[in-house]
């Protein structure tokens, strides 16, 4: 067996948690994936997957830069050899790229220095994501390092679906703007999309549903972003797993001025407390079913509250692109869910859309159609993989 050729490593370095993947970009595989989560606790936990050998242990990672290394030496546990497996770069993901990063970008010093100016505008998120950045110079200096922005295909939306109606002047200043997040996932699924119903990319109207622990949709039309759901920050839009999305902003005010709670106390409740386990007490889809079946009238109430946002903001796009071709269900909620999936589009025949129930609740893998014959819109579930679509911009960034 001969080995790949070329092979990136992606890093997604999040505050408690790094993610790795091993990826051969011509083969749209990962060769090894794995996380350490709960860094810098008592112990940390380590998973790692490669070819079909598994190690899951209970560690000691201190910090991101122990965390990686203890990846490395895991991987060569396992037999992995990096130079074997044609490893030519790393690529990162980062959350936010602010105005002037959108590219697949080469990391130099004044790029880390710019990215670490960045994370006043995604505070939960950039540092995190320079540190993992600063950690694989130090292990694999030899190697290129390229930064993906999660912002970057929402880079150019027209300017009246990025604009907040707030003060002009005071938005220019704090460079508040709708920037939108999870974007290698709208775009690398709906290139998809147009690959599976072999048609061109540029010809299609479509709306990419990214549900997962976080969630966002998006309006892409003809190849351009023309709309999402997250905005200055992934809190606004669809109800999510522990965010709440769109809600009125006087809520803020009135929790700060009148519940007494504090801007850190608010922050909390709205980006982890909220959403799905705020209302039904848990985040993961499976548990909030089951709560359903048991009668539980919270759970089904967040269900409720789920759907009708995300029908919301499909009738919004439907509005917003004058009618789709596609809506691509992804990620854990997208990709599993039958339910949420039917529900989501129950009744919206008029408007073009008909579910094929049977293909529907098929335990079918992969991307596949799951609208009847005589849809006008056809409905997908496309798996994500953001690893593959890091690995590919980092390695066309290398040209
Ligand atoms: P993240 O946003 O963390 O990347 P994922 O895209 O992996 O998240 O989605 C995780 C979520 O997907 C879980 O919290 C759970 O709600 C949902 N999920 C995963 N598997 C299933 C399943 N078989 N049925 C329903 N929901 C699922």
């Amino acid at each position: 067996m001969t080995g790949p050729e070329t092979t990136v490593l992606v890093v997604n370095s999040g505050s408690s948690s790094l993610k790795f993947s091993l990826v051969d970009p011509a083969a749209g595989v990962a060769l090894a994936d794995g996380i350490i989560e709960r860094i810098c606790e008592e112990t940390s936990h380590a998973k790692l997957g490669y070819r079909d050998q598994e190690i899951a242990r209970e560690v000691r990672a201190a910090d991101h830069d122990a965390a990686l290394r203890l990846v490395f030496d895991l991987f060569a546990e396992l037999g992995g050899d990096l130079d074997a497996l044609g490893l030519v770069a790393v690529g990162h993901r980062m959350v936010h790229g602010g105005q002037r990063y959108h590219a697949p970008t080469l990391i130099d010093d004044a790029v880390v220095a710019d990215l670490a100016e960045l994370s006043p505008l995604a505070p939960l998120h950039n540092p995190p994501g320079v540190l993992g950045i600063e950690v694989a110079q130090r292990i694999l200096p030899e190697l290129p390092h390229v930064a993906v922005f999660d912002t970057a295909f929402f880079h150019d939306l027209p300017a009246a679906a990025a604009t907040y109606a707030i003060d002009a002047d005071v938005a220019a200043q704090w460079q508040i703007r709708r920037y939108g997040f999870h974007g290698t996932s709208h775009r690398y699924v709906s290139e998809q999309a147009a690959d599976l119903l072999g048609r061109p990319y540029g010809e299609l109207k479509q709306i990419v549903l990214h549900l997962g622990n976080g969630a966002s949709a998006s309006a892409v039309d003809r190849g351009r972003a023309v709309d999402t759901s997250m905005g200055m920050t992934p809190l606004e839009g669809l109800v999510m797993g522990t965010r709440c999305g769109d809600i009125d902003p006087g809520i803020v005010f009135y929790l700060a001025r009148t519940a007494g709670l504090s801007m850190d106390e608010i922050d909390t409740l709205l980006n982890r407390r909220s959403g799905m386990l705020g209302l039904a007490g848990e985040n993961d889809f499976r548990e909030v079913h089951r709560l359903i079946d048991a009668g539980d009238a919270a759970a089904r109430l967040a269900y409720e509250v789920y759907v009708h946002r995300l029908r919301k903001y499909i009738g919004a796009y439907l509005a917003v692109l004058g009618g789709a071709d596609v809506i691509a269900f992804t990620a854990g909620v997208g990709e599993n869910d039958a339910a949420v999936r039917r529900d989501a589009l129950a009744g919206l025949e008029p408007l073009g859309v008909r579910l094929d129930e049977a293909r529907n609740t098929s335990g079918d893998r992969g991307a596949r159609v799951i609208s009847a014959e005589d849809s006008a819109v056809t409905v997908l579930v496309v798996p994500t993989d953001e690893e593959l679509a890091i690995a590919r911009d980092t390695l066309a960034a290398l040209g």
